[in-house]
């Protein structure tokens, strides 16, 4: 079996990933094209796990044999600048999951299929539409679709996902010829945020999606046609810091025009109703903001471009030993060692980094706290049960 580049995965111009932004702003695909992709340190991370997990999966599918899973796994170890014990961890914990749903679909069909990074190709949709399933598994009546998410920062939700809802309806195209398939269920695991997520959907039910919800969206988005929609899917686009329709959207808002009734908008102070309404505003305006600042300092800083009415300077700086070995050397002797350099622990992250996520539970969890955190205003659709205020200020006096 030949071994897969994770990071050369090619992408389509309209990409199962980017699915949400371009069906909610079609033009956006045609004018991200030519703009190439920034890679970062998380996607190259992300990367690194896809990889590790396929070694791990493809010994459990029997495709290798047990020591050539040692050798490969040794090999990314000594490798792979990401590898760390707790990558590994967190890669079996997906490997598991994705074991008991391979158990369970050969409980129900002995024959049960199971890919490891197909290709899947939505193209009766999409024009060139195609993405990589990490684990496709057919079982009798149900096809199920796999897709490790190694990022910490947002939980994805299974649920209405468009891009899992892809690769759902492309597998059930490529597959429905050969095997009975009912229903297609779509799952996301998120081993970093201890988080699986599953949608099952009747296989036709997702192909009337496809015919209705996507390919309209899809022509238009192809021929770069259609409205500009600002919103949450502008977070990841290409060209969130220089387009005109986010960036007229958030004037509008900061401008704060929420016609309110004569007698209110004749108050001096803001009432509590308008405050909420701000608030949700006020994230949006902060990432837009930050994206502007971002762009601004990239131009003018990697392209020699000139910002009208801004200057490129040295930011502020703090002090630093240039050589920490040398400053112990001269003070070693002269001064208590533990005043000069005290030792300090590793932190939380960095010992579960260096001794493993399941060693640091064995040994440590009695040892670690997670006090209250700081009371913070979140939108009423947030999960967390919400704190009695008067409660959490009396925690706070005591
Ligand atoms: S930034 Fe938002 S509104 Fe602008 S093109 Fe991208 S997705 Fe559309």
């Amino acid at each position: 079996m030949t071994e897969i580049n994770h990071a050369e995965r090619a992408h389509a111009v309209l990409s199962a990933s980017g699915a949400s932004r371009w069906m909610a702003c079609t033009p956006s695909a045609a004018l991200e094209k030519d703009i190439p992709d920034q890679t970062s340190v998380f996607a190259e991370e992300g990367t690194a796990a896809h990889e590790l997990s396929e070694i791990f999966l493809m010994y459990e599918i029997g495709d290798i044999a047990k020591a050539t899973r040692t050798r490969r796994v040794n090999k990314f170890k000594k490798e792979n600048e990401f590898y760390s014990q707790e990558m590994e961890d967190y890669v079996l914990q997906y490997v598991d999951v994705v074991v008991e749903k391979i158990n369970e679909a050969k409980a129900r069909s002995e024959d049960a299929v199971i890919l490891l990074e197909q290709r899947l190709d939505f193209s009766n949709w999409v024009p060139e539409g195609f993405g990589t399933g990490d684990v496709v598994i057919i079982s009798d009546g149900l096809l199920e679709v796999i897709d490790l998410k190694y990022g910490k920062g947002v939980a994805v939700s299974a649920v209405d996902n468009p891009q899992l809802k892809l690769y759902g309806v492309g597998a059930y195209s490529q597959y429905e010829m050969l095997y009975d398939i009912d229903s297609v269920s779509m799952t996301i695991v998120q081993p970093r945020l201890d988080s699986i997520s599953t949608e099952t959907l009747l296989a036709t039910d997702l192909v009337v999606w496809a015919d209705n919800e996507v390919q309209p969206k899809a022509e238009l988005a192809w021929e770069g046609e259609g409205d500009f929609v600002p919103g949450e899917h502008c977070r990841f686009c290409k060209i969130r810091s220089t387009c005109r329709a986010r960036a007229d959207e958030n004037l509008a808002m900061a401008k704060y025009d929420f016609a309110e009734p004569e007698e209110i908008a004749a108050d001096p102070q803001l009432g509590l109703n308008e405050i909420g309404k701000i608030l949700f505003q006020a994230d949006e305006l902060k990432k837009w903001a930050e994206d502007i600042k971002k762009y601004a300092l990239d131009q003018s800083e990697k392209h020699g471009k000139k910002i009208d009415g801004w200057k490129l300077v040295e930011g502020r700086s703090n002090r630093r030993y240039a050589d920490e070995e040398k400053v112990l050397e001269k003070l070693t002797g002269n001064y208590d060692e533990d005043a000069i350099a005290p030792r300090k622990l590793k932190g939380i992250t960095a010992m579960e980094k260096t001794i493993g996520k399941s060693q640091f539970n064995n040994l440590l969890a009695d040892l670690v706290v997670k006090p209250s955190g700081k009371p913070t205003l979140v939108p009423e659709t947030d999960k967390r049960p919400e704190l009695n205020s008067t409660a959490s200020a009396q925690a706070d006096f005591e």
